[in-house]
């Protein structure tokens, strides 16, 4: 009997299916692994925009972990949208203890706008979780807020200067007519990717960016590896875009 590479995947729950627990499903599937999904929160929202986030308990959140970690140990775990402080504190417990490799995409704001963690859970996630992360990847907005910096090359230089080993901060919220995606790292100087830039706004762009990663690493990727076929997986996924609604388009990850 073969096993699949398994990751955990603990995320919130977008019920239009463009982001949260399901891109990051459709995404892992799509990259060769099997999801484990943990839901963190729930919320109300469609295509457009996001009107309520409900955290699920600390304990209900703790006991999904760890049964289905004990059941099927995963080979690498990421993190989406975090409820609360405690759940960030929860969540890195975990990461330093499994020794997997661990992507954190921190979700702050929905690119319709909406707050998704309010600025008390930002700060534990910048203090608890992003330093137990193997690989963070804030988008240039989120970015800016975690560290208070204007410029978002120097925030991705300060979050490794607090103790994230790699920031892969996106650039699909900036203007610019190419999207530039810049790794920074603890070992080595910053590393540009440049993509082309598609001509709508997407929903659920920056989460099956950070599961197509962390699938590739259960599998066995070495980080540069999978950055770079992940990113050339979502490239494919925006360009085939699905519109399944009034707001914005969803990455095609079937
Ligand atoms: N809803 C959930 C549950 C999410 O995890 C995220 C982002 O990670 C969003 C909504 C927002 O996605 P976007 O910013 O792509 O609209």
């Amino acid at each position: 009997m073969k096993y699949p590479a398994r990751l955990l995947c603990i995320s919130g729950h977008d019920p239009s299916g463009g982001a949260g627990i399901q891109a990051d499903i459709e995404a892992c599937g799509a990259m060769g692994a099997h999801p484990l999904s943990v839901l963190s929160s729930l919320t109300v929202q469609d295509s457009a925009e996001v009107y309520a986030v409900q955290a699920v308990s600390l304990d209900w959140l703790a006991q999904q972990i760890e049964r289905v970690c004990a059941d099927c140990p995963p080979q690498a775990i990421k993190v989406g949208l975090v409820g609360s402080p405690e759940q960030a504190v929860l969540i890195a417990r975990l990461i330093l203890g499994r020794g997997v490799p661990a992507v954190v995409d921190p979700v702050l704001r929905a690119g319709g706008g909406g707050v998704l963690a309010q600025d008390e859970t930002a700060q534990a996630l910048r203090r608890e979780l992003l330093p137990a992360a193997t690989l963070i990847t804030p988008n240039a907005s989120e970015a800016r807020a975690l560290t208070g910096l204007a410029d978002a090359d120097a925030a991705g230089a300060a979050l490794v200067a607090d103790g994230c080993a790699n920031v892969l901060v996106t650039g699909g919220d900036e203007a610019g007519e190419t999207v530039i995606n810049t790794w920074h790292r603890r070992d080595g100087a910053p590393q540009r990717f440049e993509w082309p830039r598609e001509p709508v706004g997407f929903h659920g762009a920056g989460c099956t960016l950070a599961s197509a990663i962390a699938a590739r690493l259960a599998q066995g990727d070495v980080l540069e590896q999978a950055l770079v076929r992940a990113q050339r997986f979502v490239q494919g996924a925006l360009a085939a875009r699905l519109v399944i609604g009034s707001g914005r388009a969803i990455p095609n990850r079937w």
